[in-house]
């Protein structure tokens, strides 16, 4: 069993801030802002790549509810998925990073120099 699936089924203790029928949005273990939540569907898919249109479509209001209950729906707020090997996933099953509180340095295309990835 995955790592996120332990945490859904109450094996391994998350730190939760919301929870409905279809998914859950808990504190990540190693925060790289102020707020730096994940938020995964309760079933499992490997990543953004294989989840089903039905669950992305709930999804989105739960990720603006959870803004909303962590103060950050109005000052704003980054989300990422990464997907698969050259994405740099980690955990196998699809999360969604919604960091926020601060204005948000790093990650930004701005900083990014082109000639690291083309
Ligand atoms: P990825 O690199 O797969 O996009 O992100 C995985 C994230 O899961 C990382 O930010 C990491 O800190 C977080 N993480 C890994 N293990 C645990 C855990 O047991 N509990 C929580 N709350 N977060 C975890
Ligand atoms: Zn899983």
């Amino acid at each position: 069993m995955c790592l996120f699936c332990s945490i859904v089924n109450g094996e391994i203790p998350s730190n939760k801030i919301l929870e409905n029928d279809d998914f859950i949005a808990f504190h990540d273990i190693n925060p790289k802002a102020p707020i730096h939540i994940l938020i995964i569907p309760k079933i499992h898919f490997d990543s953004l790549q294989t989840v089903n249109p039905e669950i992305m479509a709930k999804m989105t209001p739960f990720i603006q509810e959870v803004a909303k209950l962590v103060g950050v729906d109005k000052t704003g707020y980054r989300v990422i998925s990464n997907v698969g090997e050259d994405g740099g996933q980690e955990v196998k099953h699809l999360h969604i990073h919604l960091l926020g509180g601060t204005k948000l340095h790093f990650g930004h295309f701005h900083d990014a120099d082109p000639k690291n990835n083309l």
